[in-house]
Parts: C-alpha cells; sequence; structure tokens
C-alpha cells in the first residue's frame, strides 16, 4: 500500500514533556502547523514513568512518615498503619490515564496533529512514521524537532541480571514487596530506597562508593547517606551485585561481593531494582542518515540554540544529556519555538543552562542549585570563596526522642568580595518547595547581603538561610 504523504512547518519526534510544550507553543501560540509522533504514551518518562507517579509514591511514604511522627505529638496511632499499595496503585494508575487524556486534548486545543507510531527520519526534511496498525505516513517537514528522551541503562552483564527490573518495572509492581534491593546510587536509586522504607519494605541499597548522591555537594551527599543507615535502609557500600539467582518460590537471591571481593548474599527479595542511569533513546530512528551528530554515549550533539550538526534539525531534553529534567526541557522546548517560529524579538532566545536548581525526594529532601563546594573551589580558586554552613533540628522534632530526630543542613557558597551566591545545598523538610524562590534569587545574581537583608520568617527551617553567621 503506496504510503499518505503528509507535509508539516514542524515536526516533533517524541510526545514527551519537551516535544509537547514545543510543539504547542509552536502551533497554540503562532499558527505553525505542526505534527507530532509518539510511540508510547503522551507525556513522556515524567508523566507516566517518573516525576509524576513517583511524586504521587513519594507523597504516599511522607503520609507514613507523618503517621509515624504523630504519635509523638501525642496521637494514638498504630506503630506501622496498614498500607494498601494495591488500591494505591490503581489510584495512580487512573490519574496517570487521566493525565494522558488531558494531554491529548491540549494537543487537539493547540491544533496540534497527533500520530501514535514509531517516527524514522529519511533525510534532513522527511520522515517516515510507522503507524500501529502497518501503514505507513510519510512527512514531509521543514523543521524537525527530536525530542525522544531516554530510557533505563540496560544492567551490567552479570548472571541473572535479567530477573532485576528498572524504573518502568516499578512502576508495574502490584503488590507491596517484603523486600527489595535496589542498585544504584542517583537520583531514582535513592527515591525509590526511600519511599520503599518509610512504607514498610525491608530495603537493600547497594551503592559502589561510601556515599550516593555523588554529583551533588559532599555535605549533601555525606548527611542524607548518613541518614539513610539511621533510618534502617540497609546500606551496602563498596558493594557490587555479581550474581542474581531466581528461587522456586519466585524470590531473589542476590549474590553480591564487596571491595575486598569477598561474597554475600541477601535472600527473600521480592524485587531487584537497577537504576543505574539513562540511555538515550537514539537507536533506529535514522540519526545518522539524516546526518545527526551523535556522541559516544549515543546523545545527540546540539549547540546552545539546540541545533543539531543538521540545518532544520533540532534535539532537546534527555536526549541530549544535558540537564535530564523534565521542566529543562519544556523551557528549552519553548523558546525553541518562539525562536523558529515567533517575531525577530525572540530569534536569539535560548535556555540558560546556569544555575538550575534541581531536588531530590529522598528523605529527607534534597535541593541544590549552583556549584557544589568542590566545582566552585575549581572555578574561583580556594580563596576567593567563603562558605556559610548550618546544621540544626528543625521545630518539628521537637516532641521526639533523640533517636527520632533526623538532621537540616544548608551551605551557602559565594564569591568575591560582594560574596555573590553560586552555590546553595539544602537537605531537611519541606526542603523540595523551598528551594524555587530561592532559585529566583541565585539565578537573579543575589549576594550574601541580599539574603540577609530578607526578613527571616519565623518559625521555619527556610529562615536560618538569611540569618547565616
Ligand atoms: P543518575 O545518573 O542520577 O545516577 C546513576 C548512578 O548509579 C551513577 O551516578 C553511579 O553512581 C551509579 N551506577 C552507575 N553504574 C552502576 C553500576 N553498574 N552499578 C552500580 N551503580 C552504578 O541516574 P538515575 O538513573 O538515578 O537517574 C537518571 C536521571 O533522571 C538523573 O540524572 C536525573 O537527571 C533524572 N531524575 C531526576 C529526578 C528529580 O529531579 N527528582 C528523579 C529521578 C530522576 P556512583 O558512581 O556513585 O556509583
Amino acid at each position: 500500500m503506496a504510503p499518505i504523504i503528509k507535509e508539516t512547518d514542524y515536526l516533533v519526534i517524541g510526545g514527551g514533556s519537551g516535544g509537547l510544550a514545543s510543539a504547542r507553543m509552536a502551533s497554540g501560540k503562532y499558527g505553525t502547523k505542526a505534527l507530532i509522533i509518539e510511540n508510547k504514551r503522551l507525556g513522556g518518562t515524567c508523566v507516566n514513568v517518573g516525576c509524576v507517579p513517583k511524586k504521587v509514591t513519594y507523597n504516599a511514604a511522607a503520609l507514613a512518615e507523618a503517621i509515624h511522627d504523630s504519635k509523638a505529638y501525642g496521637f494514638s496511632v498504630q506503630e506501622t498503619a496498614p498500607f494498601d499499595w494495591s488500591t494505591f496503585k490503581t489510584k495512580r494508575d487512573a490519574y496517570i490515564k487521566r493525565l494522558n487524556g488531558i494531554y491529548e486534548r491540549n494537543l487537539n486545543n493547540d491544533k496540534v496533529e497527533y500520530l501514535h507510531g514509531w517516527a524514522r527520519l529519511l533525510s534532513k526534511d522527511q520522515a517516515e512514521v510507522t503507524l500501529d496498525d502497518g501503514s505507513k505516513v510519510v512527512v514531509n517537514a521543514k523543521k524537525i524537532l527530536v525530542a525522544v528522551g531516554g530510557k533505563p541503562t540496560p544492567p551490567p552483564q552479570i548472571p541473572g541480571a535479567e530477573f532485576g527490573i528498572n524504573s518502568d518495572g516499578f512502576f508495574e509492581i502490584a503488590t507491596q514487596p517484603k523486600k527489595v534491593a535496589i542498585i544504584g546510587a542517583g537520583y531514582i536509586a535513592v527515591e525509590f530506597a526511600g519511599v520503599f522504607n518509610a512504607l514498610g519494605t525491608e530495603t537493600h541499597l547497594f551503592i559502589r562508593h561510601d556515599t550516593f548522591l555523588r554529583s551533588f555537594d559532599p555535605m549533601i551527599q555525606e548527611s542524607v547517606t548518613k541518614e539513610y543507615e539511621r533510618l534502617g535502609v540497609n546500606l551496602h557500600k563498596r558493594s557490587a551485585a555479581s550474581k542474581i539467582e531466581k528461587n522456586a518460590n519466585g524470590k531473589l537471591t542476590v549474590t553480591y561481593r564487596d571491595e575486598s571481593g569477598n561474597e554475600s548474599v541477601v535472600t527473600d527479595v521480592d524485587h531487584l531494582i537497577w537504576a543505574i542511569g539513562r540511555t538515550p533513546e537514539t537507536h533506529a530512528i535514522g540519526l545518522e542518515e539524516a546526518g545527526v551528530k551523535l556522541r559516544d554515549s549515543g546523545h545527540i550533539v546540539v549547540d546552545e540554540y539546540q541545533n543539531t550538526a543538521v540545518d532544520n534539525i533540532y534535539a532537546l531534553g534527555d536526549v541530549t544529556g544535558e540537564a535530564e529534567l523534565t521542566p529543562v526541557a519544556i523551557a528549552a522546548g519553548r523558546r525553541l519555538a518562539h525562536r523558529l517560529f515567533g517575531p525577530a524579538e525572540f530569534s536569539n532566545l535560548k535556555l540558560s543552562y546556569d544555575n538550575i536548581p534541581s531536588v531530590v525526594f529522598s528523605h529527607p529532601e534534597v535541593g541544590s542549585v549552583g556549584l557544589t563546594e568542590p566545582q566552585a573551589i575549581e572555578k574561583y580558586g580556594k580563596d576567593n570563596i567563603k562558605v556559610y554552613k548550618t546544621g540544626f533540628t528543625a521545630m518539628y522534632y521537637a516532641m521526639m526522642e533523640p533517636d527520632q530526630k533526623g538532621p537540616t543542613n544548608y551551605k551557602l557558597i559565594t564569591t568575591g568580595p560582594e560574596e555573590k551566591v553560586v552555590g546553595l545545598h539544602i537537605m531537611g523538610q519541606g526542603s523540595g518547595e523551598m528551594l524555587q524562590g530561592f532559585g529566583v534569587a541565585v539565578k537573579m545574581g543575589a549576594t550574601k547581603a541580599d539574603f540577609d537583608s530578607c526578613v527571616a520568617i519565623h518559625p521555619t527551617s527556610a529562615e536560618e538561610l538569611v540569618t547565616l553567621k
């Protein structure tokens, strides 16, 4: 059957956060004829198997913690309140399905045409889309955006690695596991471990070094790692899984090796989760054929304007490997649409990748914007930075026994005689909500004096950041 031929001004490959934002801005605001292709569910990683269902699950874990803590405030509650994981999962799935529908309606409202299928570039201005029924559509496009995102990095080749699942599989777990093993040391491993532990699952976290979150400031790495141990996560430091076996009862035995080569096992594991990073989805979509340049890692090479090596092909979001965060992809996608289809005043618009705030929904939450202390030393020299730190017990814990009290740690890194704030790192309850406002201040170039000139809000933890000595 001859393929259907379509013409468009803006072909967007990938219906995740970045692609949707760019297509909608192009069509909804500027009337550009836009066509978006997605082969899974609309919304991409964030909506379906990332930020959104993760945050809802984090909320459940935070409630479990609050129920536990409420005893200290005089409530008579069961030590471990029953949690119905299956009911929660059904509701969470329904919520995500609703969001998928909203995303489709939004495309409709903004008059973006949507095809469900697999797109492959045939040349710099043509792509072939294989629809779900196997039929083909050939799209001739004036401009093409590749925003296909990434997928969990496959596990290393150890015996039985395939018995493990990845972060996509986490969201399919139908009943609460009694025991889990998580391998990895980044955002995902730490967030999942925190959630499981708070909900009462025996949690084993295997990390290759002494701390996790190693891309964060050392204060964050050390204090959150220590806090996880205090909260009861079984942390296997300097350890690597060497073999996974599946037993007749469906449970897993994880054999792991410490740095001296000694082997130990964790038995009766319901799920093992690999969370060792993400890999771009740049395979089999015709990028090389179209002339798009890739790095060795598979990420697409782009300049600061999201231009690829090919004139009318652009890329953004996780597929470029630059700050793999949903709001970054959205911001880049909107700016690109303004630049390509908007008025002349936007012809130089681009996203600044400096001072992007980011939060880890760990226990407690972590927030970070700007440089870590080692990065600041490398950039400005040790003598040209001044570091302010504080560690305290938040008032929330005032009613609790000493062994129930969690830490709060803040660090501010400044440079130059004017003490411009170049790094802000916080860990403690509420850090996620706190960081956005402080992120604005840092982005505006605030100095320590600017922080100090803002009157404290009392009693909060955040006030400590404007009264640092
Ligand atoms: P990350 O890149 O954050 O971390 C993965 C870590 O796993 C590595 O840094 C490494 O740490 C460790 N690792 C790598 N290979 C192995 C291995 N073979 N065995 C054991 N450990 C290994 O990846 P994630 O998968 O956690 O997350 C991917 C991205 O998704 C993040 O970078 C982030 O941008 C985004 N994300 C953001 C969230 C948020 O904003 N809250 C939440 C979740 C994800 P080490 O070197 O210390 O061993």
